[in-house]
């Protein structure tokens, strides 16, 4: 049915409040509270205290540190206490608390000093899911401190090559680009990549950002590399997921009159039922969505400033791109996909076929994600407390003039800051760059 001019233009003025309304009946409708109930600790062989608790489905998660008195809290969405929540102490835990904050249930574990903790994360079982956190008192810190998770999706892999070069495949040149980045924030004090695809296998689209919230992302990186009829076409852009599209989902919902159409059941029904429901939560928390995509705005705009400095790579698109890409679409982890180029183009080909041309790929990547989170730090994070520089841990087979390209500095800037002149690194030594 077409909608009269003036009718659509009540309904776009009033639009937001309109599917809102309707949009959050139709949900609490569909989406019974998820129920979280609390299973054991355990101290594990590395000293780590695993606690573990059980959720009925993947919640949307909050989860921070606070200090004096030391502490990390959990908050978790739309989810009920099933049993009352209570555990002895077991050091450096209190204690740990549930209370129920409207329709949020918060954890709270109460500490004994500082910890090192690992952002909570989960796990899906047949029956259940499992909500991990794991700490490590440490007394050479004076405050609670975790690493910053990336997610790093190489865009298609398995039976789905993506674009197919002359004698290059899209699914294995973004493979190698997000093997280099993650070399480089694995061995970069304070990050922690997670692989979406960690080798030549399929993944589908839904599972690649629901496994970034399992995961416990902080961000969600897609490598891509593009392919067009015109082979003169090339270069690099960075996108971030459409408002619009966002929009045009709901008003399809809205269209269908939130009724059981197939096409409403196909799309809701397409995902298990304990995964988490993106479009729905979309329009139920749009703050922490409209955060989201502000935030994923700021970090394309970083990922291309470094693009624009990097010597090998041409820009395709010179500022933020759009687009309905699924991958993308977690409503509050920021989310970008990297186009890093043409594969139909002989000039981007061959970039992309050499190990320079990938690095400088990765690396403007990994300097975004680092000026990202110098804007936007998160609190209780390495990051946030060492802002001047990076450590970096040297690898067997690393040299000082491949380290300075990976992170885009001169060998002179590492030989310096850490008084190496006529000695020579080792493995297992830390190092420190000023990026
Ligand atoms: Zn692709």
């Amino acid at each position: 049915m077409r909608l009269n001019p003036a009718l659509r233009l009540i309904m776009k003025k009033t639009r937001l409040r309109f599917l809102l309304g309707i949009i959050c009946i139709f949900t609490l409708n569909l989406e019974a509270a998820n129920k979280v109930s609390f299973q054991n600790i355990s101290e594990l062989e590395s000293g780590n205290l695993k606690i573990v608790f059980n959720l009925d489905k993947i919640a949307l998660i909050n989860s921070y540190a606070l200090d004096d008195p030391s502490r990390i809290v959990i908050d978790l969405k739309n989810t009920d206490i099933a049993e009352p929540i209570q555990s002895k102490s077991f050091s450096p835990i209190k204690l740990i608390r549930a209370s129920e904050v409207g329709s949020t249930t918060r954890i709270v574990i109460d500490l004994r000093g500082s910890v090192y903790w690992k952002k909570p994360w989960q796990v899906k079982h047949k029956d259940r899911i499992d909500l991990i956190l794991e700490i490590k008192r440490d007394k050479k810190i004076s405050q609670n401190l975790r690493d910053i998770i990336v997610a790093i999706d190489a865009g298609h892999g398995g039976r789905d090559p993506g674009a197919v070069g002359k004698s290059i495949l899209e699914k294995d040149i973004t493979l190698l680009i997000a093997k280099e980045l993650e070399r480089t924030l694995e061995n970069t004090y304070g990050y922690k990549p997670v692989m979406i695809r960690p080798d030549d296998r399929f993944v589908d689209l839904d599972d690649r950002y629901q496994n970034a919230r399992k995961l416990g992302a902080d961000l969600f990186v897609s490598i891509h590399a593009d392919a067009f009829r015109l082979s003169s076409v090339k270069g690099a852009s960075v996108y971030v997921w459409a408002e619009e599209a966002s929009s045009i989902t709901a008003a399809t919902l809205s269209k269908d009159k939130l009724t059981s159409s197939p096409e409403v059941q196909s799309k809701i029904g397409k995902l298990d039922v304990r995964d988490f429901d993106e479009d729905a939560a979309r329009t139920i928390y749009q703050i922490a969505y409209e955060a989201k995509i502000d935030s994923s705005i700021i970090l394309a705009e970083k990922i291309l400033e470094q693009l624009k400095k990097d010597p090998y790579t041409k820009m395709h698109k010179p500022n933020v791109e759009f687009a309905d890409f699924r991958v993308l679409k977690s409503i509050d982890i920021p989310s970008v996909l990297v186009e890093s180029g043409f594969i139909s183009n002989p000039d981007d080909a061959k970039r992309l076929a050499g190990k320079a041309g990938r690095r400088m790929i990765a690396r403007s990547i990994f300097l975004g994600v680092h000026n990202y989170f110098k804007i936007k730090p998160k609190p209780n994070t390495f990051m946030a407390s060492l802002p001047k520089y990076v450590e970096y841990e040297i690898q067997k087979g690393d040299v000082v003039s491949e380290i300075a390209i990976r992170f885009g500095v001169t060998i002179d800037d590492i030989i310096n800051l850490n008084n190496l002149k006529n000695k020579s690194i080792y493995p297992g030594q830390i190092i420190q760059i000023s990026i």
